[in-house]
């Protein structure tokens, strides 16, 4: 499809309720753009890009496969050239496709956290074992068809974007879904772009994060008064995401920390994740986030507040494991 014909103009004022805008770049503003990438399918973030007057701004590189994806349907947007990429986290799914984004003229942008991450989990690009890049590279083709190329503009807390008309301000808000996560934050028109900070629905992969800290995280981002919200997987919608996303955090570490005050074994926690489920699933503020992936997050509420994993952590882990493959569709596309 050419032209704008693949855009649909909706507003902000009417997020929508349901998946039907995957796929689909949409307008949220004048010059302002948002694709909600094909999770389940394709393992692709969602992705935002700015218009400014010389160039455009991409937030999220994808996996490989998905920034060829959104490339072409910003050029069928404007001609003007696409410069820079920025990364919202080291995660595959958000920066793996930072080679296909420098091929196409754009230079990748992060917090500096994100070098840190990338230095730490991917091993084999600097020199040592084989990483995470490489694990990846075995079961999705657009991997194994790149490589990994780190960000090589790096912020330590802000970077601001500014050509009088559009405003874009990324942001280290704290530790949250990784040590090193930023936001894209429009003051002008009160869109925030979350990455994984904040999603909207069962996408929540807490293995590189820190619960207590991200709860904190998300206040500072409920501070910045955004009126919408876009995550880094799931619809998009209005300020209460937000709020939504730390409750179901503030309920799971409630949940686990009354087990943790009542003397529960670690045995018995475990057990005792279905529970948590129901209870969680039965608050119509949060049940969308309560997925397969509860008893890796309750393990990890309880490393944080005990010190200490679960009974046979090798096999919780291994699970999570497998559940974030699954959730980031890291299978072949
Ligand atoms: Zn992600």
């Amino acid at each position: 499809m050419a032209g704008l014909g693949e855009v649909e103009g909706k507003s902000q004022s009417e997020p929508p309720n349901s998946s039907n805008e995957i796929n689909h770049a949409v307008q949220v503003a004048d010059g302002v753009f948002f694709h909600q990438g094909d999770i389940d399918h394709q393992g692709h973030c969602n992705n935002g890009w700015v218009v400014f007057k010389d160039y455009v701004l991409v937030i999220d590189a994808n996996f490989p496969s998905g920034a060829q994806n959104i490339l072409p349907k910003i050029r069928a947007i404007t001609p003007k050239p696409i410069r820079f990429a920025f990364d919202t986290h080291h995660h595959a799914d958000h920066a793996y496709g930072n080679q296909v984004m420098v091929d196409n003229g754009a230079t990748p942008i992060a917090h500096t956290g994100v070098l840190e991450e990338m230095k730490r989990y991917e091993t084999g690009y600097y020199g040592g074992k084989p990483g995470r890049w490489e694990d990846t590279a075995k079961t999705r083709p657009d991997v194994a068809a790149s490589r990994l190329k780190p960000p090589s503009v790096l912020f330590p807390r802000e970077l601001y974007f500014d050509d009088g008309e559009h405003r874009v301000e990324l942001i280290h808000l704290g530790i949250a879904h990784t040590h090193g996560d930023a936001v894209a934050w429009l003051p002008k028109e009160r869109i925030l772009f979350t990455g994984d900070t904040c999603v909207n629905g069962p996408y929540n992969f807490v293995g590189d994060g820190d619960i207590e800290k991200w709860i904190g995280t998300l206040d500072a981002a409920k501070a910045l008064n955004a009126q919408a919200i876009c995550p880094g997987h799931g619809p998009r919608g209005p300020a209460s995401v937000v709020e939504d996303q730390q409750a179901f955090f503030r309920q799971l570490r409630e949940q686990v920390g009354a087990l943790v005050q009542a003397r529960k074994s670690a045995r018995e926690i475990r057990a005792a994740v279905p529970h948590i489920g129901e209870e969680l699933k039965a608050r119509p503020q949060i049940n969308r986030y309560v997925s397969d992936g509860l008893a890796a997050q309750a393990e990890k509420v309880y490393q944080e507040m005990t010190g200490q994993s679960f009974p046979d952590a090798s096999q919780t882990a291994q699970a999570a494991r497998h559940l974030h493959r699954h959730a980031h569709a890291l299978q072949s596309v």
